[in-house]
């Protein structure tokens, strides 16, 4: 290998699991799949911390929550600059120089949203910079794919893709149902993501994406993060290399530059046989470049999920006219 690529995992729900299960992020014997221990056992640079709450929840407690989440972010995760959270594509780049891993904040799921854009702009302002419309449910934006119907985007949700794209906000499609996937496409100004989602044809799970929405996906300059969650990968026990038949298949449908890394580790009940926790990470990159050697390998592991954080985030100068 050519010198370790840039690592980005873009779904985890580690601060979920340290909430529920009252577990310590930098502790080296807790059960988290990516501890701050096993964070650099994995080799990774970049890590987005999904904000995930249980339902059921009243909007405002969906709110409170997030907040809650947050807190537990700043003094845990970034406690003594363990790792450094991301506002611009600047920190990443400052973070990388420096030798320190990069840490960013995404909701799953606009729950806490009803017809006021307000308490989207706060959580921008305190850091968070992605956003899954839905979780499973329907809610005041869209319908997730746990969803007997399918109504696509509401026009409150319409009007947040648009808030989304002007504050400079990674717009994540995971767990949308497919008319809001479509409609987020059309209305979306800039690339998109699905951050944990695999490929439909080669397992028919209700989370996969089908070859229309990937290649729309692609069309769009966005990438989707194939997702570690065995039951999304195939008939069960499955390991790296049934893995691996969801990345061929996107790379088949011209998806070379559109294909990254979800893992949504500490939100799932049970893992690969051989992709357990963080610390099996290497093992993953060793297949990545045997199976598509160094370039791919790099545009999978990170490069094409940093191409979409340069394109979406806003530069150092313009944050603070963001909000
Ligand atoms: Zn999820």
């Amino acid at each position: 290998m050519t010198g370790k690529p840039f690592l980005i995992d873009a779904h985890a729900d580690i601060l979920y699991r340290m909430e529920t299960e009252h577990l310590q992020f930098g502790d080296a014997g807790s059960p988290l799949h990516l501890s701050y221990p096993k964070i650099l056992q994995a080799g990774i640079d970049l890590q987005f911390f999904a904000l995930y709450v249980d339902p059921p929840y009243t909007p405002q407690e969906h709110l409170a929550k997030l907040i809650c989440y947050i807190d537990t972010f700043r003094t845990q995760v970034c406690r003594e600059d363990r790792m450094l959270p991301v506002l611009t594509y600047a920190d990443i780049e400052r973070n990388r120089r420096a030798g320190k891993k990069s840490a960013l904040l995404s909701i799953e799921g606009g729950e806490f949203l009803t017809d006021d854009l307000r308490p989207l702009r706060v959580l921008y302002s305190l850091g968070v910079r992605a956003m899954g419309l839905t979780w499973n449910h329907k809610n005041a934006l869209a319908y997730g794919v746990g969803e007997p119907e399918d109504g696509g985007l509401t026009p409150f949700g319409r009007e947040v893709v648009r808030e989304m794209n002007r504050l400079g906000m990674l717009i994540d499609v995971s767990h949308l149902a497919p008319r809001g996937v479509q409609d987020v496409l059309e209305i979306t100004q800039a690339p998109i993501i699905a951050s944990h989602s695999n490929a439909k044809a080669v397992y028919a799970h209700r989370r996969n994406l089908d070859d229309e929405q990937i290649k729309a996906i692609i069309r769009n300059g966005g990438v989707i993060g194939v997702t570690f969650v065995p039951y999304f990968i195939g008939k069960e026990p499955v390991g790296i290399a049934d893995l691996l038949r969801h990345i061929d298949h996107i790379l088949a449908l011209g998806g070379e530059d559109h294909v990254g890394l979800g893992s949504d580790f500490d939100g799932i009940p049970r893992t690969m046989v051989d992709l357990r926790s963080g610390a099996d990470y290497p093992k993953l990159l060793a297949a990545l470049d045997k199976e598509y050697g160094p370039a791919i390998a790099a545009k999978l592991c990170g490069e094409n999920f940093l191409r979409v954080l340069k394109a979406v985030l806003k530069q150092e100068d313009q944050n603070e006219r963001a909000v």
